[in-house]
């Protein structure tokens, strides 16, 4: 007999189930609909609403099955007439808490359960008590407070408190006046609340209850969150209209969200239904977009592509499949005859691949999230992570909470700071120094890890010696940062309290003019530390878009082929042989060049797949005016923007639920996109649009190519399977259950968890001296005296073509704030709230003020969402790092003048 199992029997079916298990465990484990009202399936019972009681053989009493551990040869009934007296007395009581209007919005939504309970026992679904003693809170955008349906199962509680980590609300009053409640008392919109939906999503009545329009759940299919690089899996629920359900759910084998999701992916999924998506193909005649067919837009896309040969460039989407960049990149390189192709990563992690392609020969994450949740320290340097990457901020506050030291490095105050052991607040631009000297303390007091230094790294030597000047004096006195706090930092990381340090950065030290120096001091400080190549420790660089690690691995760089493959002539020999054509030999132009050979005339035509430059690209003005400098423009998308008003042909793309295809997630996860609903009206997967055109681009061109037919997304990914060694053991099929992470050389091999345990693949890690060099290229002067940084907010997703067309969000943040400390705001005389407008060298926006002390006097900080007329980029730098040429949208000056 297997000891690790139990046998037991349930209403006289046999089943086996782990020891330690419950009989609760065994009863879902056969579908016995028995009641468990306060028992979230993902989470350890409460024991507070006695719903789930049975009969035991040879037992006295009716105990709940949630809390009784199953025994060998155990006989339980749940149908015993006793078990079902007393479980019918309880949930009537349950229900004389409620009033009778209870209704679901959905039919298959969690609130069911007290419903479907009641009418099983044979009670009406809904309560008689005739009191009304609380009012519903309807201040949260998305979602209902309605404690005249809450049975105080404390499900809500745990689930806000224990899995969140985020504490909005708890059990408040005692007797009759016991409620689910807020601090002070107080609206739900008046909390630390995040709107995230974990509550509504466990509650057992709908006491918490999305806003929707009931509708009946017709299909639920699950696929990977639109928005943030962490890929979180989701349910999308289509209603019988035919419309996503506003609230989706996890998926019960989702690895990367660990059972929990953010207000975006489980609310912000209705863009997909707004009534401007463009769904029919656009030709541009006369200054006037016309209805077209697939056929005329595309022959006419194919002309002005075809006539611009050697001077193309195309932007792919990162919110777009692996399979579409792949199709996207195929077609720049085969027909176009050019290595142009690039995407939004030159604009968020560009130093950070570079510089990690450098120094170990991989440019993604070396850990998975649940190291995060094993180190004994996390040293969070520029990154918001509770605002870009909330799943992984539910992480860290786990960490945190299991003993692990949080340091967070951050010119701002962002929420992470409330948590962290020690906030080291240096001046904007002087990372390098910070490293530089926290590498310096690790060293001098022997907290390095010499053997990891000596047998896996070179350069070594070199490096110390270009540590000389980087004293803690001189830390001190270029960043701002107390000496004590650099050195204690230095110490935690080295040497953590348990297990070993994790090091995540985000944009806010890569979007500089020194942004590879930056991670090049990031990633010597964790090679000298040897944090890295074990459980609990690594290097992550957090992702922004959901696919811009797949994009880039589907070869959309004009630095590399797919799978990160060099140029060298036999990387060029395999791609021939795979697709009859050679790709050029010479890198292409990255985007910023691209916008530069606009204006030149080295780019004459491009094709914009899912991307908005004219909203994503620093001064926005010079980029406009390189975007009407061409001859040509081709923009495919869901709906009209910036962009798009200037091209000549658009063609309308399917949005993620209306397709098939894998994202990439910030941990190296490939994951299955499945389509839950039809396109809508003429909408096209990005993958079959981009075949189209490469077709007929290629017949006008007179051109012969093959390997642009395929019939379904699964044959473009075997294909970009067969060409990069790291995924060719994947399938769709092998994908099923969660996705795998790369590299996954073989059918058989289960996925890599971390990288670098035995080596780097380009044999040792190396050492790369940085040093501090400016600041910025544009510090303040009298003229322009304030420091502006950009960044993103919790509600809305980069520049806002999605989030701002989903009203809940738009309620939750409807208009662009201007945080200023409160000395600025004294001495401009300006109030929280007041109007203020934002004056930089290339432009300006209006927004209102939002005084905080969240950034330093002297700093302000702009979301680059755009609402209203107002974009942070009308303001910023277009300075770029020489390296990668990433534009400096962390630094530039402004000045603020009250209106
Ligand atoms: S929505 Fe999220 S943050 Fe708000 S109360 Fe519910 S669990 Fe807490
Ligand atoms: S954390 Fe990111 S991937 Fe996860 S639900 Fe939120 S937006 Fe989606």
């Amino acid at each position: 007999m297997d000891t690790a199992t139990v046998h037991i029997t349930v209403d006289e079916s046999p089943v086996e189930i782990p020891l330690g298990a419950s009989v609760l465990d065994a009863v879902n484990r056969l579908g016995i609909p028995l009641p468990q009202l306060c028992k979230d399936p993902d989470r350890s019972p409460l024991g507070a609403c006695r719903t789930c009681l049975v009969h035991v053989e040879g037992q006295r009493g009716l105990p709940a099955a949630c809390h009784l551990p199953a025994r060998e040869g155990m006989v339980v009934r749940t149908e015993h007439p006793d078990a079902v007296r007393v479980r019918r007395a309880v949930l009537d009581l349950t229900l004389s808490m409620l009033t009778p209007s209870l209704e679901p919005a959905n039919e298959r939504d969690s609130f069911q359960e007290l419903g479907a309970a009641a009418i099983r026992h044979g009670l009406g679904r809904a309560g008689h008590a005739p009191h009304h003693r609380f009012e519903p809170d309807v201040s949260k955008s998305f979602f209902v407070l309605d404690r005249e349906a809450c049975i105080l199962c404390g499900r809500c509680t745990v689930a806000c408190g224990d899995v969140q980590r985020i504490g909005a609300i708890s059990l408040a009053g005692r007797g009759h006046d016991a409620r689910v409640g807020v601090f002070g008392d107080s609206t739900m919109a008046s909390s630390v609340c995040t709107s995230c939906g974990q509550c509504v999503a466990t509650c057992p009545t709908g006491a918490l209850r999305p806003k929707e329009t009931p509708a009946r759940i017709v299909r639920e299919v699950e696929t990977t969150c639109p928005y943030c690089g962490v890929g979180c899996g989701i349910t999308l629920r289509v209603r019988e209209d035919g419309r996503l359900a506003t609230m989706a759910d996890d998926v019960p084998a989702n690895h990367s969200s660990g059972g929990t999701l953010c207000v975006k992916g489980r609310f912000a999924t209705g863009f997909v239904h707004s009534g401007d998506r463009i769904t029919t193909p656009l030709i541009k005649r006369d200054g006037m977009w016309r209805e077209v067919s697939w056929d005329e837009a595309l022959e006419a896309a194919a002309d002005g592509l075809a006539r611009n040969r050697g001077h193309f460039g195309a932007l792919a989407s990162a919110k777009a499949t692996n399979e579409d960049g792949f199709v996207i990149q195929k077609l720049t390189r085969v027909v176009m005859g050019t290595n142009n192709v690039d995407h939004c990563t030159r604009l968020c992690h560009s130093p950070s691949v570079e510089a990690m392609l450098v120094s170990m020969g991989s440019g993604a994450t070396s850990n998975s999230y649940e190291d995060y949740e094993e180190a004994g320290c996390l040293l969070v340097v520029g990154a918001d992570a509770s605002a870009n990457h909330p799943v992984i901020a539910i992480r860290f506050r786990r960490a945190v909470a299991r003993g692990a030291r949080l340091i967070v490095i951050n010119p701002k105050r962002v929420e992470l700071c409330d948590q962290a052991d020690l906030w080291i607040r240096q001046k904007p631009g002087t990372d390098v120094a910070l490293f530089n000297a926290m590498a310096r303390v690790m060293l001098d007091e022997g907290l390095g890890n010499l053997d990891f230094v000596r047998t896996r790294t070179e350069g070594f030597e070199d490096w110390v010696r270009s540590l000389e000047p980087y004293t803690l004096d001189y830390g001190e006195r270029v960043t701002g940062v107390p000496r004590a706090d650099i050195a204690q930092a230095a110490r935690w990381y080295a040497r953590p309290p348990f297990s070993g340090s994790c090091r995540i950065w985000g944009m806010g030290i890569t979007q500089h003019i020194n942004g590879t120096a930056n991670a090049h001091a990031v990633l010597n400080l964790s090679l000298a530390a040897g944090q890295m190549g074990f459980p609990g420790s690594g290097i992550s660089p957090l992702r922004g878009q959901n696919n811009v690690q797949g994009c880039g691995d589907a070869g959309c760089i004009p630095t590399n082929l797919p799978g990160y493959a060099g140029y060298g002539e036999g990387d060029l020999d395999r791609f021939e042989r795979a697709w009859g054509a050679r790709p050029p030999a010479e890198q292409g132009l990255v985007v910023t060049e691209m916008m530069e050979g606009c204006l030149d005339g080295r780019v004459r035509a491009m094709y914009v797949v899912g991307e908005n430059p004219l909203l994503s690209e620093p001064d926005l003005h010079h980029a406009e005016k390189a975007i009407q400098q061409l001859d040509f423009l081709v923009v495919q998308d869901l709906f009209m923007h910036e962009t798009a008003e200037h091209a000549h042909v658009f063609l309308p793309a399917a949005a993620f639920a209306e397709k098939d295809g894998t994202f990439t997630n910030s941990e190296r996860r490939v994951q299955r996109v499945r389509q839950a609903i039809e396109p809508a009206g003429q909408a096209r997967p990005d993958w079959w649009i981009a075949c189209e055109l490469a077709k007929r681009t290629a017949r006008r061109l007179g051109i012969r190519v093959t390997g642009f037919d395929y019939h379904q997304p699964s044959e473009i990914f075997d294909e970009m399977a067969s060409l990069w060694p790291s995924v060719r053991g994947m399938s769709y099929a092998r994908l099923e259950g969660g996705g795998l992470q790369w590299p996954c050389p073989t059918p058989e091999h289960p996925g890599t968890r971390y990288l670098y345990g035995d080596s780097f693949p380009r044999g040792k890690g190396r050492f790369v001296p940085a040093l501090q060099t400016a600041e910025a290229a544009e510090l303040p002067d009298p003229e322009y005296p304030f420091v502006l940084n950009t960044g993103r907010l919790l509600y809305h997703w980069h520049g806002g073509t999605l989030t701002r067309r989903v009203q809940g969000l738009l309620e939750l943040a409807p208009r662009l704030e201007v945080a200023v400390n409160p000395v600025d705001a004294r001495r401009l005389g300006v109030d929280d709230g007041g109007t203020l407008r934002v004056v930089s060298r290339r432009g300006e926006l209006t927004g209102y003020a939002h005084v905080t002390d969240a950034v330093r006097p002297g700093a302000v900080f702009v979301p680059f969402v755009k609402l209203g007329d107002s974009a942070a980029n009308f303001l910023t730098n277009a300075a770029y790092d020489p390296s990668t040429k990433i534009p400096e949208y962390k630094v530039c000056a402004v000045r603020l003048e009250r209106i």
